[in-house]
């Protein structure tokens, strides 16, 4: 149940930006999302509905992008992707090796705000 948190958190940052560019409506929110990060989309909107009514942002619709993880493997130093089909089993490409650091795959951004200023001009 962390997605509430970090949905109150990506609210505020959604309506002090929706201030500071003199919005009346947020219409969309894209969000890019690690795939080692448990996200569960559906229930981010549901926390969204929940939170945004009376606000710059009631009815807007929360999109989420999956990222690919990035490792360097252990053993070769190598760069290598892993996606949510070999989350489980992520083994170094070129030498096979089990482990590797993670260099990204749990983060989490803002990285549009889709927002309507006037309605009047649409
Ligand atoms: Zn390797």
């Amino acid at each position: 149940m962390h997605e509430l948190p970090i949905t109150k958190s990506i609210f505020k940052t959604v309506v002090e930006r929706a201030k500071a560019e003199n919005a009346t409506e947020v219409r969309r929110v894209v969000l890019e999302v690690g795939v080692l990060r448990d996200f569960i989309p559906a229930i981010v909107q549901k926390y969204w509905d929940y939170i945004s009514p009376g606000s710059v942002a009631q009815g807007s619709v929360i999109e989420i992008r999956e990222v690919d993880a990035t490792a360097v493997c252990g053993k070769c130093g190598i760069e290598y992707t892993i996606g949510r089909e070999n989350i489980h089993n992520a083994c170094c490409p070129t030498c096979g090796y089990r482990y590797g650091t993670l260099v990204a795959g749990s983060e989490l951004r803002i990285v549009g705000i889709e927002i309507v200023r006037n309605k009047t001009e649409e």
